[in-house]
């Protein structure tokens, strides 16, 4: 103890005292007792002086840190505030020429004084105005957050995006809307210096996130709770410590939504799928899995199936977080990025799970061996499982789940009735019905593609007549997106929405046990992961449209954009290409 306390220099000296050492009673020392403290600190928190005084190894108990008047004070664990180390760090202060600070020291939180030795608030010091350190602006930085938060429900939105740019004086909001990333008008043009104080006070707030404070050096996780028009809404916090600042993205969960009635059919899912997804709910036992890709709505399909389950089933979910409230249901988050204790609390939940006598279990995302895991051994009970994963096709869900990232064994999967029913959903904009117009307008004057890019006229009937020729269907009955909106549809802040209402599903399914072959085939390891839709798949085909096809059957009823399928999928021209190689005639649309 002691000669590591002579490595690092902080023992008095044996004689020849340059600076007499101060004698400081620890009862004055000021207690910072919460992040929410350390932020009305006046002078603020300027950078952690540890490096310099050569005295890192001592971080989790003291810390000299400069404030922005220059001054340098010293932070310490309440045991150590008036210790000999902290005189004798206090002594050093006055030997390096620094002016010691009134008061001279503060005791604080392990977890705190940690984040501060590692500088993890300097950049917060050094964009934090002093307005910050008073009550009525951070309330008002609060409540420009809640603005923002407000802003995004109440227009449907599934992430706020607040990309910090230090080096430039305004900083930009962005919104993903209908699967568009989107600038507001009310957002634009904000002060970097604001929207980084903004989000240091949002921070605040966190649950189960990693880091004292917002630290825009280090990537961070966590969730909040707020309150939007009564409703109970949840953002998953997940920054990127970029080069030019932080990213942060909000991922805005409303969890009510599932309350709100939507069916199936609302969603978007077509008569015949709905009758499948029910048929494999009806009988308790094996698993239900839904992929798609990040934002594909699984989250809110899955909600909806758990909603419609009736009374008598005990329903418990395992989250990270749970995402939405669904009634009758024992729901449970649990964070699992955030080290050892996490991966433990997760085990210790499973266990007891399994001896919960439940018939229905939502278990968040499958994408790790743990998950994995929870996966063999849920869908191993007896009990209804409800899932997602990322695939990219129903076709593929069993080999992503049996992939080396997640390691579910083949000869599980292909067990008859462990895999019930496997569905892979994308989300496309809805058409406003009030004001699209026919697709065959392309073809008087030219017309902008999803890209925004200006075709040609002859371009656009080419492409036309490449549908026609692939689904063998009526041109005539596709209807395109109106940029200039209606009444019903144009809002006032986001243009590239006006035209559209909302978003509708475009699915696709596998009954495992209705398809001779597909379990043989996860059984035997395949050679390289391929990649694209189903029907380039070995087994023996089902007669079920892919999801795709049933995005063509929606343009085809004026429900969407047929432009906006081809960015979802693949484009028309590869379809044919395919077509041509494996010599089939056509695809199908679903009738
Ligand atoms: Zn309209």
């Amino acid at each position: 103890m002691f000669g590591s306390l002579r490595r690092l220099g902080l023992t008095a000296p044996a004689c020849g005292l340059q600076t007499p050492i101060v004698r400081f009673a620890a009862t004055q020392a000021v207690v910072v007792a919460s992040s929410d403290d350390l932020s009305k600190l006046d002078p603020a928190i300027f950078r952690s002086l540890s490096v310099e005084f050569e005295v890192e190894a001592l971080a989790g108990r003291l810390c000299p840190v400069q404030l922005t008047d220059q001054s340098v004070a010293i932070f310490a664990l309440a045991e150590h505030v008036g210790g000999d180390q902290a005189d004798e760090l206090a002594r050093r202060v006055g030997e390096r020429g620094y002016a010691l600070a009134t008061p001279q020291r503060y005791v604080l939180a392990a977890p705190l004084l940690l984040a501060i030795a590692r500088n993890q608030v300097r950049p917060q010091s050094r964009y934090a105005s002093r307005s910050m350190a008073s009550h009525p602006a951070r309330t008002a930085l609060a409540s420009a957050f809640q603005d923002m938060v407000e802003w995004g429900v109440r227009h449907g939105a599934s992430d706020l995006h607040v990309n910090i740019r230090f080096d430039d004086a305004e900083s930009e909001v962005r919104y993903t809307l209908a699967g568009r990333y989107v600038a507001p008008e009310r957002f634009r043009r904000m002060p970097t210096r604001t929207l980084f104080d903004m989000l240091s006070v949002a921070w605040m707030d966190i649950q189960g996130g990693n880091g004292a404070v917002f630290d825009p050096m280090t990537e961070q996780q966590g969730r909040l709770s707020k309150q939007v028009d009564g409703r109970a809404v949840v953002l998953r916090w997940a920054s990127l410590a970029a080069d030019q600042g932080p990213s942060v993205c909000l991922r805005l969960l409303e969890r009510d939504a599932a309350a709100h009635g939507q069916g199936l059919a609302e969603l978007g899912y077509m008569p015949e799928q709905i009758d499948a997804i029910e048929r494999a709910m009806l009988s308790e036992s094996g698993a239900i899995v839904f992929a798609g890709t990040v934002g594909s709505g699984k989250s809110t399909t899955l909600a909806c199936l758990m909603t419609s389950l009736p009374d008598f089933r005990k329903i418990i979910t395992i989250e990270d977080p749970v995402e939405f409230l669904i009634p009758h249901a024992i729901q449970n988050t649990v964070v699992r990025d955030l080290g050892a204790t996490a991966h433990e609390a997760y085990a210790t939940k499973l266990r007891t799970l399994k001896r919960s006598a439940m018939t229905d279990v939502l278990l968040g995302e499958i994408r790790d061996r743990e998950s994995g895991l929870a996966f063999m051994d849920l869908a191993g009970s007896g009990v209804n499982v409800y899932t997602t994963t990322h695939a990219p096709s129903a076709a593929l869900v069993g080999e992503r789940l049996a992939s080396d990232f997640i390691g579910v064994s083949r000869d599980f999967l292909a067990t008859p009735g462990v895999l019930k029913l496997l569905v892979y959903q994308v989300l496309l904009p809805r058409l406003c019905a009030h004001c699209c117009v026919p697709a065959l307008r392309l073809l008087d004057g030219g017309g902008a593609g999803v890209d925004g890019r200006y075709r040609e006229a002859g371009v656009w009937r080419q492409w036309l007549g490449r549908l026609r020729r692939l689904y063998d269907c009526d041109i005539e009955l596709l209807r395109i997106r109106n940029p200039e909106g209606c009444v019903a549809c144009r809002g006032p802040q986001v243009r590239d929405l006006d035209g559209l209402a909302g978003r509708t599903v475009a699915a696709e399914y596998i009954e495992p046990a209705l398809s001779p072959g597909f379990l043989d085939g996860l059984r035997r390891p395949k050679s390289g992961v391929r990649s694209g839709s189903s029907d380039t798949d070995k087994y023996e085909e089902t007669p079920r449209a892919t999801a795709m096809e049933c995005a063509v059957h929606k343009a085809l009823r004026g429900e969407i954009d047929p432009r906006d399928i081809e960015p979802r999928f693949q484009s028309f021209e590869t379809c044919e290409r395919q077509l041509r190689l494996t010599g089939k005639p056509g695809l199908r649309v679903v009738a």
